[in-house]
């Protein structure tokens, strides 16, 4: 799991989606304990090795015990606690989301599009998608409670924060992945739209 997920954090970082040490990245084990990615690690180096166990209020624990990770790791905890079935939460500074969250608000509205199907759960380029957008925050208690106020909103795995990126999740790896890619995907085809 951490070599599949640190080879992902490099390919991301490759396009472009985690520039000057951005960006975070989780997932839960089979013993039920959470990883996060260390802060200040440039994500193209990113290895296994940088991954640390936190505690449930987002402390670093054993041998990582007094590291302190991203702040935004109050964000992952938000969504394990929220979407029991997320396993793997990815962060992106994508371009794409950012530039559609300068031109809507609140809702980022889609449909038409074959790749919507990528979201689990979505049948049908037909069907009406609103992915929630949510204002940038530095303290995160107050982004949490945004979320809150908009957690029976977020359908598609993902929400955007404005001027800020992306959040996306899954059961897998690959769900999340998946989610990730079709959501800047869409942002990308409307923007350019
Ligand atoms: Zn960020």
């Amino acid at each position: 799991m951490k070599a599949a997920f640190a080879q992902l954090i490099r390919t991301l970082n490759a396009r472009g989606w985690s520039p000057a040490t951005s960006t975070n990245y989780s997932f839960i084990d089979e013993h039920q304990q959470c990883w996060v990615s260390r802060s200040g690690v440039h994500k193209s180096d990113f290895t296994e090795q940088d991954f640390m166990t936190i505690d449930s209020t987002g402390i670093g624990t054993g041998m990582f015990h007094g590291t302190k990770p991203s702040d935004e790791t109050q964000i992952h905890l938000w969504i394990y606690k929220n979407f029991p079935e997320a396993k793997v939460v990815l962060h992106s500074h994508g371009k794409y989301p950012v530039l559609i969250s300068q031109f809507n608000e609140d809702f980022f509205p889609v449909q038409g599009y074959e790749i919507q199907k990528g979201f689990k759960g979505c049948l049908s380029h037909l069907d009406s998608l609103e992915i929630p957008i949510v204002d940038n925050q530095q303290d995160m208690a107050l982004l949490c409670h945004q979320l809150d106020e908009r957690v029976s909103a977020i359908q598609q795995h993902c929400f955007i924060i404005a001027g800020h990126g992306t959040y996306a999740w899954g059961a897998t790896l690959f769900d999340a992945q998946r989610h990730l890619e079709t959501l800047d995907y869409l942002c990308e085809c409307e923007f350019l739209l």
